[in-house]
C-alpha cells in the first residue's frame, strides 16, 4: 500500500524561534502531571543558574557570620555556621554542575523543577539549621526565609509552594518547640535579641503568616504574567506553524508553475514549427502532407487543452475550497451508477468487462460532499483501469463497502500495472510511467493528483497497490460523517 493522504507532517517541533544562543529551547506547554505550567524551560534553567550564583554570597555570609557572630553574642557561631557555609558551597557546586552539564536549557521542564524543589529544600534546611545556631525564634537570620518564599514562587508552580510552606512552618515550629522544651541546645542571638515563651510563640504565628502571605501576595502579582508567558508561547507557536504552512504552499505553488510552464512548452513549439513550415511556404496547407501536419497539429492542440483543462480542474480544487459546492447527504451508490453508465461504451471499445460489486442502494451516503469533484475522481480511477488494461482486455471490478464510519471504493484492473519505483509518484503532477507512455499516448499525468486533491478534500485517503505486467488496485477511502471546515466554521 503506499497510502497518499497528503503532507501531514508536523511543523518543526525542533524549530527554535529564539535568536539567542542561551535560548536554545522552548519547551511546549504540555497537559497533564509533571509537565510545563507557566514557565520555558529555558526561562527556569537561567534563574535556577542565577540562583545558584546567588547562593555565593550566601555562604560568603554565612562564613562572616560564623567569624563576627561571637562578638556581637551569638557565641555558637563558631564553627557551626563555618560547617553550615561549607555544606552550602558544596551542594551549591552540584547544582552548578547539574546544571551546566546535565540538565541543560533544552531539558524537559519537569526534571529543572525537580531540580528546583532540591534547591529550595536544601536551602530552607540550611537556613533553619542557621536559624538555630543564631538563636532560634529570636534569629536574624529568620526574614530569609520568607525571601525564599517569593523567588520559590515565581520559579515553580504555587500549589507546590504552599506545601514547602506548609513544611517550613512546620519545621520551624518544631525546632522553636525543641528549643523550649531542652531536647535542642538554646543559643544566644544577637545582644538584646532574646527571646521568651510569648516572643517566640509570636514569632511563630507571624513566620506563618508572612510565610504563606509572601506566596499567596507573589502568586497575585505573578500569575497574570504565568498566564501571558502561556499565551505568548501558544500565539508563537500557532504564527510559526502558520508561517511554515504558507511557505509550503509557496513552495508547491511555484514548483507546479515550472512543471506546467515545462509541459506547456514542448507541444507548442512543435505547433508554432508546424504552422512555421506552412506560413513560409515550405509546404502547401491544401496539399496531403499540408493536411497531415495540420492535422497533426490540431491533435496537438487538443491535448494542450486537456492540461489546460486538468491544470484548471486542480486549481479550482486547491484554491476554491472555500466556495466548493458542498451538498448534504451525497449517495456514493448514484455517482458511481452513472459513472458506470458513461463508461461503458470506452470499456467495450478498449474489451473491458466492468464487474460492479456495490452494496445496495443508499447505503453509502457521505453527510457532506462535492458531488462534481467525486465524479471527477472516481471517473479518472475507472478510466485509468480501462485505458491502462492489457490491449486483449480484461476485467476492471469496482467494488464499494462501507463500515460504520467509512465508504471504501475499491477499482482493480488485470492491466499492465505500475512499475515499483513509480507507486508513490504517479499521485504528482504529470507522472506517468514508461509502460503507460508506451502502451497510451495520450494522457496529461494530471488524473491522479486531481484524484488525491479531491479524496483529501473530502477528508479521506487514497492508496494504489500495484504488480507490473499483472495488476492495480486503486483504494479510496472516505469518512461518511467528514464536516468540511468551511461547513464546521459557519
Ligand atoms: P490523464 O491526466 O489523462 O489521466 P494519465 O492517466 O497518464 O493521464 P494519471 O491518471 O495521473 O495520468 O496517472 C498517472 C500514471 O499512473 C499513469 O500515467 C500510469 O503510469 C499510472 N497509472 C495510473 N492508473 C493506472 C492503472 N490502473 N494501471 C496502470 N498504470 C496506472
Ligand atoms: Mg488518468
Amino acid at each position: 500500500m503506499n497510502p497518499s493522504s497528503g503532507s501531514n507532517g508536523h511543523p518543526g517541533a525542533s524549530s527554535n524561534g529564539g535568536s539567542s544562543s542561551s535560548r536554545p529551547s522552548i519547551s511546549a506547554p504540555k497537559q497533564g502531571s509533571g509537565s510545563f505550567s507557566f514557565i520555558f524551560a529555558w526561562e527556569l534553567h537561567e534563574r535556577l543558574l542565577w540562583f545558584s550564583n546567588l547562593r555565593w554570597f550566601a555562604v560568603v555570609g554565612l562564613a562572616a557570620v560564623s567569624l563576627i557572630g561571637p562578638a556581637v553574642g551569638m557565641a555558637a557561631t563558631r564553627p557551626s555556621l563555618m560547617v553550615v557555609a561549607a555544606l552550602v558551597a558544596v551542594y551549591n557546586l552540584l547544582f552548578v554542575y547539574a546544571l551546566k552539564f546535565r540538565f541543560g536549557p533544552e531539558e524537559d521542564y519537569g526534571d529543572l523543577r525537580t531540580v528546583a524543589i532540591l534547591q529550595m529544600v536544601t536551602d530552607l534546611a540550611a537556613l533553619l539549621v542557621t536559624v538555630h545556631f543564631t538563636g532560634g525564634c529570636a534569629s536574624p537570620v529568620l526574614p530569609f526565609v520568607v525571601f525564599h518564599m517569593a523567588i520559590g514562587t515565581i520559579m515553580i508552580e504555587t500549589r507546590i509552594m504552599f506545601v514547602l510552606a506548609f513544611a517550613t512552618c512546620f519545621a520551624a515550629a518544631g525546632l522553636f518547640a525543641c528549643e523550649h522544651f531542652d531536647v535542642l541546645n538554646r543559643h544566644a542571638s544577637v545582644i538584646g535579641g532574646q527571646s521568651t515563651p510569648a516572643s517566640c510563640g509570636l514569632s511563630t504565628v507571624m513566620l506563618v503568616g508572612l510565610v504563606f502571605g509572601v506566596v499567596y501576595l507573589t502568586d497575585s502579582v505573578t500569575s497574570r504574567f504565568k498566564t501571558r508567558n502561556v499565551e505568548l508561547h501558544q500565539t508563537t507557536t500557532e504564527l510559526r506553524r502558520s508561517l511554515e504552512e504558507r511557505e509550503e504552499l509557496e513552495r508547491r505553488k511555484s514548483h507546479y508553475m515550472r512543471i506546467s510552464a515545462h509541459q506547456l512548452r514542448s507541444p507548442l513549439g512543435t505547433i508554432k514549427t508546424s504552422l512555421q513550415v506552412l506560413l513560409d511556404g515550405y509546404l502547401d496547407p491544401g496539399s496531403e502532407e499540408g493536411l497531415r501536419l495540420l492535422g497533426g497539429t490540431a491533435t496537438r492542440v487538443d491535448s494542450l487543452l486537456d492540461i489546460v483543462n486538468d491544470l484548471l480542474e486542480l486549481a479550482k480544487m486547491r484554491e476554491g475550497r472555500v466556495k466548493a459546492p458542498w451538498a448534504r447527504n451525497v449517495s456514493i451508490n448514484q455517482i458511481l451508477a452513472d459513472i458506470f453508465d458513461a463508461a461503458d461504451p470506452s470499456a467495450r471499445e478498449a474489451n473491458v468487462e466492468l464487474v460492479p460489486h456495490f452494496i445496495h442502494e443508499g447505503a453509502a451516503v457521505l453527510d457532506w460532499a462535492v458531488p462534481p469533484d467525486l465524479v471527477y475522481a472516481f471517473e479518472n480511477v475507472i478510466q485509468n483501469a480501462i485505458k491502462y488494461s492489457k490491449p486483449e482486455g480484461g476485467t476492471v471490478t469496482v467494488a464499494l463497502g462501507i463500515d460504520r464510519t467509512h465508504a471504501m471504493i475499491v477499482v482493480a484492473d488485470e492491466g499492465i500495472g505500475i512499475p515499483a519505483n513509480l507507486q508513490d509518484d504517479v499521485f504528482m503532477e504529470f507522472v506517468r510511467a514508461p509502460n503507460a507512455k508506451h502502451a497510451e499516448a495520450e494522457g496529461t499525468g494530471l488524473g491522479l493528483s486531481i484524484v488525491r486533491e479531491a479524496v483529501q478534500m473530502h477528508g479521506g485517503k487514497v492508496s494504489l497497490e500495484s504488480a507490473e505486467g499483472i495488476e492495480t488496485k486503486v483504494t479510496m477511502v472516505l469518512p461518511l460523517h467528514y464536516v468540511p471546515p468551511e461547513i464546521g466554521r459557519a
